[in-house]
């Protein structure tokens, strides 16, 4: 069986490249590694992406563009791709997963990115109990408790708002002297008033015996450390690019995917959408954009190409 299109991650970007492929008639496999939405399904709310004035849990919109995709006829499957093999004069490629391998006339890049570390002492220790990435799935652990969320983007600014409705207190940590998140953000969480913020400050240690006791922090200005006492620690500082399976496809400096408007990337026939890709703005509404364009260009490139 060759497919039309391989799109490889189910993330915004993916999902609407499958939509739009699938729609006009490609035959499409998309691939993901965990879950469907990806990283969007750790969003408690998401109140920006047009249509959805009243807010959607990220859960619920990934779970609405995949039923969307698998409605137009997209195929979805679950496996982790290490490599796309292909050749300039061999119109065909080849996405090899872990247990298998798909051909396919074009593949779409779409693997996002994941959740940056902090790399300090403790971290590892308490992953998955007391450290967690996700608001939305270990909020309702942390009911009555002192939690620290570290962080000073639209991500730890809107998870610190949803987590002060269960923590009896959130301390937000912040490296520089003023947040990044967009003012709209800031502003919901100055009216909550059992979270705090304390700048030019990064956490150095977490310890505790079996779960976390205390968090030690540093002042960058004054170099003055001290202990806060909390028993969850959020961290939201930012996230990188899945693209350590990716051997050919030329990468900016800080390895994003480099594409032109269209979504082609430095090899012909292979298109890359969404986060992954070098780009100013990384929203949902970006992502479904380059998904939708994707999909498009990558119908255009087996028309012209001829391949059959
Ligand atoms: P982000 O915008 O990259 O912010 C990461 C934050 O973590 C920054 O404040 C950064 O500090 C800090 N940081 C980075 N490395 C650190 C380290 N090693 N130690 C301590 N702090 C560190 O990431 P994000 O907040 O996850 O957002 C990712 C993307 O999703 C953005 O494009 C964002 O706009 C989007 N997003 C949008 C919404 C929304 O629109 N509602 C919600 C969530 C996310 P500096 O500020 O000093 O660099």
């Amino acid at each position: 069986m060759i497919y039309d299109v391989v799109i490889i991650g189910g993330g915004p970007g993916g999902l609407s490249a499958a939509i739009y492929a699938s729609r006009s008639g490609l035959k499409t496999l998309l691939i993901e590694k965990n879950t469907y939405g990806g990283q969007v399904t750790m969003a408690a709310a998401i109140d920006n992406y047009p249509g959805f004035g009243a807010g959607i849990s990220g859960f619920d919109l990934a779970v609405k563009l995949e039923n969307q995709a698998k409605g137009f006829g997209a195929e979805l499957i679950c496996e982790e791709v290490v490599d796309i093999k292909y050749s300039y004069d061999y119109l065909l490629k080849k996405v090899i997963t872990t247990e298998s391998s798909y051909e396919t006339k074009t593949v779409i890049i779409a693997a996002g990115r994941r959740v940056k570390e902090m790399n300090i002492p403790g971290e590892s220790k308490f992953m998955g109990r007391g450290v967690s990435f996700c608001a939305t799935c270990d909020a309702p652990f942390y009911k009555d408790k002192d939690i620290l969320v570290v962080g000073g983007g639209d991500s730890a600014v809107q998870e610190a708002v949803y987590l002060s409705k269960f923590a009896k207190s959130v301390t937000v940590v912040h490296r520089r002297n003023e947040l990044r998140a967009a003012k709209t953000l800031q502003k919901e969480m100055g009216l909550c008033r059992n979270i705090s913020v304390i700048y030019d400050t990064v956490v150095k240690e977490i310890l505790g015996k079996s779960s976390i006791e205390k968090v030690t922090v540093t002042n960058i200005k004054t170099n003055e450390n001290k202990n806060l006492n909390v028993s969850g620690v959020f961290v939201f500082i930012g996230l990188i690019p899945n693209t350590s399976f990716l051997s050919n496809v030329i990468l900016d400096e800080v390895k994003y995917v480099v594409t032109d408007e269209n979504m082609n990337t430095s090899i012909p026939g292979i298109f890359a959408c969404g986060d992954i890709r070098k780009k100013q703005l990384r929203q949902i509404v970006t992502a479904a954009s380059d998904g939708a364009q994707a999909a498009i260009s990558a119908r255009y490139y087996i028309e012209t190409a001829r391949i059959s």
